[in-house]
């Protein structure tokens, strides 16, 4: 970094008012990796002013997802511990005449979702009606006028700043540089440029980041799937693989790579590279990147399996191919659980149960399984032999009674990788159970 450029200082600033939502996850990433690769300061800052909604349990939540994440901050800051600040600026601007008192009754909402109860008394900026244009590094210039947001309200009173104020006197205060938010707030700039002005604040720089959208294009909502990071959590994704989704909702590295770690996220990323459009979520697609993550993690992965097994089934040693096999099979951590909770997977530990329709399936008769079952017990040994025998006798009449006498199931590994797990001994007398229910 050069001498005299200003060290970059961003924040992502959460207001606590539900569980840490995947969009937020997006700009506390964009965030992240803009700070990093500047060697800048990342900000971490609650807007928990708004006293009805915001709970702390939510707060915590945030944090928490931040920590799983392995996106670390510089600076904790919570709004509602910063009501002196506000009012000492407050007060100058009430002073140099930037704002006023209003008796003006009908005082009507300015932070998103929040009414304003009716006051005789409120704090207004004197709106100098004009044109804001600034330079958005994600969607270019925009230009707003400013005339019809009026006297907009600024506090309820001297020591009940709203949001727009605090906002804006925080991130003066903190030296922030660059403002990185979703789009959802673009509405919001020119009224904060308004009070930016009147407090003698430098205009940082903007990027507004386009929104998440459903497959449809509509807002994303809980009727395409979840909606916050906790329930992608409970789904068994990992943290490395939600970070790696998110920074392709919006952006992309301009080449085939896909698969980022978080180190070289930091060195690809470019803010600049950001698109204006909607970045649709995709789950199919992030299920692909988590796999792809589950890849790069085999050894900790096969560790979980390993441990999951020796729960379910603490006398039993582990054949190594099993722990192989679920690795294979699962694209989320719960599809562990799946596979073993469920016992999906019980017949190699288990004996199991079969029916005589089911053994008979493939083959005419019954009769005719048994005939094959008792030859394959002949050559069981011999997995060659088998397999000849099978391409003799037709696949399907030879090798699903089989395969079905061994696991129970109708969808498991092919005869072969049973019988090599299961060893001779145990498919021997698992043959001459489904021999004697034929
Ligand atoms: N508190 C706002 C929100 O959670 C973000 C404000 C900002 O980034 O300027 O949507």
């Amino acid at each position: 970094m050069s001498e005299n450029k200003k060290k970059v200082v961003v924040r992502m600033a959460p207001s606590p008012t539900g569980y840490f939502h995947i969009g937020s996850v997006r700009t506390a990433l964009f965030n992240f990796l803009f700070a990093r690769q500047n060697e800048g300061t990342f900000i971490f800052r609650s807007e928990d002013t708004n006293d009805a909604r915001s709970k702390k349990e939510y707060e915590d939540n945030i944090l928490e997802s931040l920590k799983w994440l392995g996106l670390s901050y510089d600076m904790f800051m919570k709004q509602s511990e910063r009501t002196e600040v506000y009012v000492s600026y407050l007060k100058k601007m009430i002073e140099n005449g930037s704002a006023y008192i209003s008796k003006d009754e009908a005082a009507t909402a300015t932070r998103k979702g929040e009414e304003i109860e009716q006051r005789s008394e409120v704090i207004r900026l004197r709106n100098p009606n004009k044109k804001i244009i600034f330079e958005d590094l994600v969607r270019g210039t925009i230009e707003f006028d400013t005339t019809e947001s009026g006297d907009f309200v600024i506090a309820k009173s001297l020591t009940e700043p709203l949001y727009h104020l605090a906002v804006v006197v925080d991130d003066h205060e903190t030296g922030a540089t660059h403002i990185i938010r979703g789009e959802d707030i673009l509405s919001s700039t020119p009224r904060q440029i308004l009070i930016q002005e009147a407090i003698g604040a430098t205009r940082p720089i903007y990027a507004h980041i386009p929104l998440i959208l459903a497959p449809d294009r509509s807002k994303l909502s809980k009727r395409y799937g979840a909606t916050s990071l906790v329930e992608y959590q409970k789904q068994g994704y990992l943290p490395e693989a939600i970070l790696n989704y998110m920074a392709l909702l919006g952006w992309n590295p301009g080449t085939e790579k896909e698969i980022f770690t978080l180190p070289e996220l930091i060195e690809a990323f470019s803010i600049e590279k950001v698109q204006k459009g909607g970045a649709i979520f995709d789950e199919k697609k992030l299920r692909w990147v988590n796999k792809e993550h589950i890849k790069l993690q085999k050894e900790k992965i096969i560790e979980i399996i390993k441990e999951k097994i020796s729960n379910k089934y603490p006398e039993q040693t582990i054949d190594v191919r099993i722990l192989e096999l679920i690795f294979e099979r699962i694209e989320v951590l719960t599809d562990i659980d799946r596979l073993i909770e469920d016992g999906e997977l019980d017949y190699f530990f288990n004996e199991p149960a079969l029916t005589k329709e089911k053994i008979a399936w493939k083959t005419s008769t019954p009769e005719e399984a048994k005939k094959h079952l008792e030859h394959v017990l002949t050559i069981i040994g011999d997995s060659d032999a088998v397999m000849k025998y099978a391409e003799e006798a037709g696949k399907g009449n030879v090798l699903w009674p089989l395969r079905y006498a061994l696991s129970g199931k109708e969808k498991s590994p092919d005869p072969f990788t049973l019988l090599s797990i299961l060893g001779p001994d145990v498919a021997k007398e698992r043959i001459e159970k489904a021999i004697t229910i034929l």
